[in-house]
């Protein structure tokens, strides 16, 4: 079986480092692995207008900023097939035939969702289109016939609606698509990345991240300002490292050449930890060592996004590329489906015969 990827992001804001660690830095080891035969990246700008109908020009504008930063990454479209999902008309046709599939009380119990819409404060006026978009989350993943799916994991109930909708759909009109398999990052401090505020995900909609192409000034104001442990008052306290976004970034982000390059007190985290935890480490001197090591790490992709964005046209011709290609996948998966729920009329010569012998017989 071919292995095939898709995957990806809401263009409803710039990329943060919450995308980097629980996604986008495993896609571009995914998509240099050479273990891939395709790969599909999707900027899910319907998804995001199913809580934005309102705001059409912000999905629109977002769209560029998300592109610049998958090739500031390092995804390269050569290898990965980038497009916009408004573009790819056969998503809503799939999903027009899941909702059947999808009972109104399993969408309710979905505790994305469910978070999402308190979050938005949408609990009195649900959008149809933001409640049912577990469904055509589904058709995304579906229509590429994914077999891998590489996503933070406030997705794994996303994963799991598409799983059920794949198996009820073979049931009934016999093997047509692919049960896809969630990929989650290895290291749990990247599985959902606190925001800067301490709030319990860094989100683009929360106005509480770090900004992949960010001015290394600008991040620096943001780390010294992060949430640490607030009964950690003078630095020979003993301080607390767990749910401590300051050390779950470290964890996320840092390795031993950090240390020995900024921090040569200690050779790795668990020593840095250790001193924080007994008392005499200031969260001054943590955080100074976070905004190195995050500097690092920031530097070669700001660069190569200010080096991107002198060609802004070249990025849209990408996009109108991978959008081409992508379309042409889904529609083979839509002409498989089309034909397991034999609503292939006009391909069937079998039925157009069978009825004109029905009606043969009942003139005769
Ligand atoms: P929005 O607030 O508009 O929903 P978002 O910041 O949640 O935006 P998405 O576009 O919904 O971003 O998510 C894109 C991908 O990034 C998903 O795979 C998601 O799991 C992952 N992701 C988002 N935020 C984080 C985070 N804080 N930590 C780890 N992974 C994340
Ligand atoms: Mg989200």
């Amino acid at each position: 079986m071919e292995q095939i990827i898709l995957t990806g992001d809401r263009p409803t804001g710039r990329l943060h480092v919450g995308h980097y660690v629980g996604s986008l830095k495993r896609r571009v080891e995914l998509q240099n692995s050479g273990k891939y035969d395709k790969i599909f990246i999707m900027i899910a700008d319907a998804q995001a207008l199913t809580d934005n109908a309102e705001h059409p020009e912000k999905v629109r504008q977002n769209i560029i900023e998300v592109a610049l930063d998958y090739l500031a990454c390092g995804l390269d479209p050569v290898k990965s097939t980038m497009f916009i999902q408004s573009q790819i008309p056969e998503l809503c046709e799939l999903s027009f035939y899941y909702m059947n599939l999808v009972t109104v009380a399993r969408l309710q119990r979905n505790p994305t969702v469910k978070s999402e819409i308190q979050m938005r404060n949408f609990e009195a006026s649900i959008p149809v289109g933001f409640f049912t978009y577990p469904i055509s989350q589904a058709s995304d993943i579906t229509a590429f016939k994914a077999t891998a799916v590489p996503v933070g994991e406030d997705q794994a109930p996303m994963l799991e609606q598409t799983k059920e909708i794949v198996r009820k759909f073979n049931a009934v009109y016999g093997d047509t698509l692919v049960e896809p398999e969630m990929l989650l990052p290895d290291n749990k401090a990247c599985l959902r990345l606190p925001g800067i505020d301490g709030k319990a995900k860094m989100s683009k909609s929360l106005g509480n991240c770090i900004y992949l192409g960010e001015d290394a000034d600008e991040v620096k104001k943001k780390v010294m300002s992060m949430f640490t442990d607030p009964n950690h008052l003078r630095v020979e306290d003993p301080g607390q490292v767990e749910d401590n976004p300051v050390f779950i970034y470290l964890d996320a982000f840092s390795r031993p050449e950090h240390f020995e390059r900024h921090f040569p007190d200690y050779q790795n985290i668990q020593e840095m930890k250790a001193h924080y935890t007994r008392g005499g480490l200031g969260d001054m001197k943590v955080k100074k060592f976070l905004n190195n090591v995050l500097q690092d790490e920031l530097e070669p992709i700001r660069n190569r996004r200010r080096e991107l964005e002198k060609d802004i046209p070249a990025i849209y011709d990408i996009l109108k590329e991978g959008s081409m290609r992508a379309r042409e996948a889904a529609a083979r998966t839509l002409d498989d489906v089309r034909r397991a729920m034999k609503i292939n009329y006009f391909e069937d010569m079998d039925l157009i015969s069978e009825q004109a012998k029905k009606y043969a017989r009942s003139c005769g």
